[in-house]
């Protein structure tokens, strides 16, 4: 890489775009497009005679797109850019980030993070970039660990680079939506987001069966909308339920309401925060009051749609190594202890994953207790384990899901 940029500069410095006005982005940092200009001869290799009159292609760096944030750039040549981890509601440790690149085809484009110390990545950690439209979340890891520098030559004109399976706001009502047609599927808006953006709930339940025999299980993601890796679970645990009830000889042992939350921090998934809502809010420590809107929203459905839930399960993520658990709430009741019980097993299901308590009225798992009187455990997967794809992550969902519902089926 470094020879190859050595080369390029060799090139550059024999053109008469020399001084080039370039500098004026040498040291911008913005959330918004930062155009960085090069002569298109340099990207597509030796052509002497072109050098001096082709005109000056810009890599353009945004985070203005749905689910892009957490970082800012500054250029120290046309095809380097210094990368500082940012969180627009100032929350630490630096978590998320995701970021557009366009005008990058056929070019090697390195990489340095100035301040990877703000975070918990580790230096061996790869990121994961696209080179398809957002649509399609197609990302694979990169070929250099972000340790001292990085870079990654690109095919496609644009890419999209993130450190987390990215999915976005508008994929989480597609994640709900796409299944309204279906027969046991009913939809229901739950309202607003601060900034306007809608939030839904998916139930599906089979209407052959009297509605009073049925329990309810309560599936909840993104309440810190970095960790995305709660939407691939879920994911998984929606296409689990559906092929129960579709499979004749396959039912579920008992009669089930299944509530999926796809999106309880809207604006945070759309702006790109790790942590917080478009407030400055951590809305897993929430629970206990009536605002902001969006835990409003969620509690309101929750106790007029499952005012005595069975089963919860809060999915999260994590950016502590050592808090790769799974959190149940332990006030010493009785009554849910053969339920903990399970969760070991579960845990085990999900290879090397241990179990802790942890109590207090902020949490949503607490709200689920003692509002509803059901049993809710949070899911904490690590977020830099590389060993993970989206595949693998549905797949864990839905065995999750399966241990938790019919642990011996
Ligand atoms: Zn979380």
């Amino acid at each position: 890489m470094p020879h190859m940029l050595g080369m390029f500069f060799g090139v550059r410095q024999r053109s008469s775009m020399r001084s080039r006005p370039c500098r004026v982005f040498a040291h911008a940092r913005s959330r918004f497009a930062l155009a960085i200009m090069l002569p298109a001869a340099l990207m597509t290799g030796p052509r002497p005679d072109a050098v001096a009159d082709a005109a000056p292609e810009p890599i353009v760096f945004s985070t203005e797109f749905d689910s892009g944030g957490g970082v800012s750039v500054a250029s120290r040549t046309e095809t380097h850019f210094d990368l500082t981890l940012e969180d627009a509601q100032g929350y630490r440790p630096k978590g998320y980030l995701h970021f557009k690149l366009s005008g990058v085809k056929g070019r090697t484009v390195s990489f340095a993070f100035t301040n990877l110390n703000d975070s918990r990545m580790p230096s061996g950690f790869r990121l994961l970039y696209s080179e398809t439209p957002l649509e399609s979340l197609d990302y694979r890891r990169m070929d250099e660990t972000v340790g001292d520098g990085f870079a990654q030559r690109f095919d496609a004109d644009t890419v999209f680079i993130a450190n987390y399976y990215p999915y976005p706001y508008a994929h989480t009502v597609r994640q709900v939506l796409r299944h309204r047609e279906h027969p046991f599927a009913t939809v229901r808006a739950i309202g607003e987001s601060h900034e306007g953006r809608a939030m839904y709930a998916l139930v599906l339940s089979d209407p052959a069966v009297d509605e009073s025999q049925k329990r309810d299980v309560v599936f909840l993601t993104r309440q810190h909308p970095g960790e995305t890796v709660g939407s691939y679970h879920m994911d998984g645990m929606i296409d689990y339920v559906l092929d129960v009830f579709e499979a004749a000889d396959r039912a579920f042992d008992g009669d089930f309401r299944f509530h999926f939350l796809p999106h309880a921090n809207p604006d945070g998934i759309y702006n790109g925060y790790h942590r917080f809502c478009a407030q400055g809010f951590d809305l897993n420590r929430r629970w206990a009051s009536d605002s902001p809107v969006e835990i409003q929203n969620l509690k309101q459905y929750l106790l007029a749609h499952a005012p005595a839930a069975w089963r919860g399960i809060d999915l999260h993520a994590t950016t502590n190594r050592g808090y790769d658990a799974l959190i149940y709430y332990d006030d010493g009741i009785e009554a849910h202890q053969r339920v903990a019980e399970n969760v070991y097993e579960h845990i085990r299901s999900l290879r090397g994953l241990r179990a802790r308590p942890s109590s207090g009225s902020r949490f949503s798992r607490s709200f689920f207790h003692e509002a509803l009187g059901g049993f809710m455990i949070t899911t904490e997967k690590w977020l830099y384990a590389q060993t993970f794809d989206p595949d693998s992550l549905r797949a864990q969902g839905r065995h999750f899901l399966r241990d938790l519902i019919a642990p011996n089926g």
